[in-house]
This record gives structure tokens, sequence and C-alpha cells, in this order.
């Protein structure tokens, strides 16, 4: 429930109103629109008299809310939400590109690309150590030893890293990396998200092969009810009927997701297609859409790579793609610049 209060409540009607609430066992997110402060009660509101709510001088309106989400809700928090991470910051107006192999290989394989991704411009540093395959005789990733490759790329290229959890058991070996990333296939994994809430990490998280945007918004708000609210969505395709791609990339999911929620929301065109040559296309597309980032994989070596190979782009087909999204971003579409949104 949100109660819009008239602008300049008196300060002790105010008070009087927040005891009664709390009184009820609500708790109060209070915030500063535009013109208007806004309380977000969250709890039991089927307990609150919404007419006597209205009824009271300084309300100015009282709505349901019917998503079930309220951390990750635009409504209650206007403003996008900026997630420091190293040196660079995700969402609120900067375009975060992170860009790396699917699988981290070798030393040498994973800072070759770092080093390319980096002087192309990628804010961050991608590379998969627990890999989740479909196969379980497929390349499985190197693990511990992947991480620790990782982590040599960074200290080599100053870049943050994004690498994927599969378990909660990995987390010990997750302190040095800058943002967890939760795939698609454990979107809903809720044992994992709720631990992932008590840690004070950016938590990427990848929509699910067949979930709905609200179940995305709902895997993040178990993220922040657990006090962690720095939040990245990652759109990579659901799977649709069509076949010819890897998957159906839904970039309805960008302006969509970012009207109902203040998180930022990345897109990778690299899983949603499957096919290296689509990369740029639905790269462009995404930044258009307004999207605040792009994860891409990029490979040295794309027909040897140990997975995702198909997909994967060369460093110099990456700086192709850089200079488009470059030039195409001060045209992006961005409500808060559309007269009639
Ligand atoms: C990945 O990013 O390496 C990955 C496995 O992606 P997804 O979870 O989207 O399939
Ligand atoms: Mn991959």
């Amino acid at each position: 429930m949100i109660v819009i209060l008239k602008k300049n409540p008196e300060e002790k009607q105010l008070q009087n109103l927040m005891a009664w609430l709390k009184s009820l066992n609500i708790t109060i997110h209070p915030s500063e629109g535009e013109t208007h402060k806004v309380l977000g009660l969250v709890g039991d509101t089927s307990v609150v008299d919404i007419d006597l709510l209205r009824a009271l001088d300084i309300v100015e309106d009282v709505k349901r809310v019917q998503e079930p989400y309220k951390n990750a809700n635009r409504k209650f928090h206007e403003q996008d939400t900026v997630i420091p991470v190293g040196q660079t910051t995700v969402g609120g107006g900067s375009f975060s590109v992170i860009a790396g192999p699917c699988s981290i290989e070798s030393e040498e394989q994973v800072c070759l690309i770092a080093t390319a991704v980096k002087a192309c411009g990628a804010t961050m540093l991608r590379g998969g150590a627990f890999k989740p395959r479909t196969s379980p005789y497929a390349f499985q990733g190197l693990r511990d030893r992947g991480l620790t490759l990782l982590l040599e790329a960074k200290k080599l290229t100053g870049l943050p890293v994004v690498t994927e959890i599969m378990d909660l058991s990995q987390l010990s070996l997750f302190d040095e990396v800058d943002v967890i990333q939760v795939g698609a296939r454990n979107m809903q994994n809720f044992e994992l998200l709720k631990e992932l809430g008590h840690t004070g990490k950016p938590i990427l998280i990848k929509r699910g092969l067949a979930n709905t945007l609200q179940e995305l918004l709902m895997s993040a708000e178990y993220v922040m009810a657990g006090g962690n609210d720095r939040v990245i969505l990652c759109e990579r395709g659901i799977r649709t009927f069509e076949t010819a791609t890897r998957n159906t990339l839904d970039l309805s999911a960008v302006p969509m997701l970012k009207r109902m929620s203040h998180l930022p929301v990345i897109v990778d065109p690299s899983h949603a297609t499957g096919l290296s040559w689509m990369v740029k296309p639905m790269a462009l597309a995404a930044t258009a859409a307004g999207a605040d980032g792009l994860m891409i994989e990029v490979h040295n070596d794309p027909k040897r790579a140990l997975c995702d190979g198909a997909q994967s782009i060369t460093p110099e087909a990456f700086r192709d793609v850089m200079r488009g999204v470059n030039a195409i971003l001060p045209h992006a579409y961005r409500p808060e610049k559309e007269a009639h949104a």
C-alpha cells in the first residue's frame, strides 16, 4: 500500500500517522518524490482501514499496490539505483559493458581477453569458473582454479570481475569477486538468493529461461529483503517456440523492467541468440532500447572455446560492437526525456 501525503504535511500529524501504522505492525518506507512525500507500507496492510487513512488531513491519496515486490518497486524508490563496482558504477546513466569469455580456460586465455576487452572500453570482466552445463559430460569449468585465474586477470587489468555462483557452498571463494552472478538456471534458487542478501556484494541476476518479469523482480526481492539492495537485472533471452536462435531476446523487457523497477537492467545478446553474428545487431538494439549495459562473450579463438564458442565474438568484433554502441548511446531511449510517457 502506498500513502501519498499532501504537500508539506504537518509534522505532528505525520508522527501520529506513523505511530498508528507502526502499532499495526506495518513497516514504513518513506521516500521523497519530486512534489510529494510518499510512504510505502509493507506488512499485512489488510488491517489498515483505507477509507480512514484517505480521510486524514495530511493524506492526498492511498493506493493499493498489487505488485508483491516492494524493495525492487519503482513506486517506492523513484530514482534509479546506482551501484558502485570498483572504480565504476552500474545504473543511473552510466553504461556498463561486461565482457569476457564464457569460461575461464587458462591464465593466458583470460589475461589476453581481459587486456583486449579493456582496451576496447569494457568496464568489467566476465568469466565462468563454475559452469551450469546441460550435459554432465560437458566441460564444467575450472572451478576454484578458474576463480584464481580470473582474479589474476583482475590484478593485471584492474577490471572488476563478474562470475557465476552455482551453489552456496562456493560463497567463501567469492570474497574478491566484485559482482556475483546468479545464472538463469538458478534464478529461483531461493535459498541461494536469501544468502546472497546477507552479503554486501552486487548481485547480477539473470532472467530464467521461462520466467516472467515479475518473477525476476521477486528474485531480486529475495536478495533485497535480506538487506542487500545492490541488484542488477539481466535479460538473456527466454525460451519460445522459435528454434532459429538459441533463445528469444525479449527486448521489451528493458523499458518494462525499468518502468517496474529502479534497478539497473543489462542485456546479454550472446546467450540470447547463441550466434556470434547476431551479437552486434542485438547489442545495438538493446542499447537503443535504454539498457544500462551489456554482457558479451568474447573469446580470442572462438572455434576452440571450451564452452559457447558459437556465440563468442573475437576482440576485433568486440571493438566494432563498442563503436556501434557508443554511436547509439546518445540517442538511446530514456523515459524521462519522453513527453508522453
Ligand atoms: C553465463 O553467463 O555464463 C551463463 C551461463 O548464462 P545464463 O545463466 O544466462 O545461461
Ligand atoms: Mn556462456
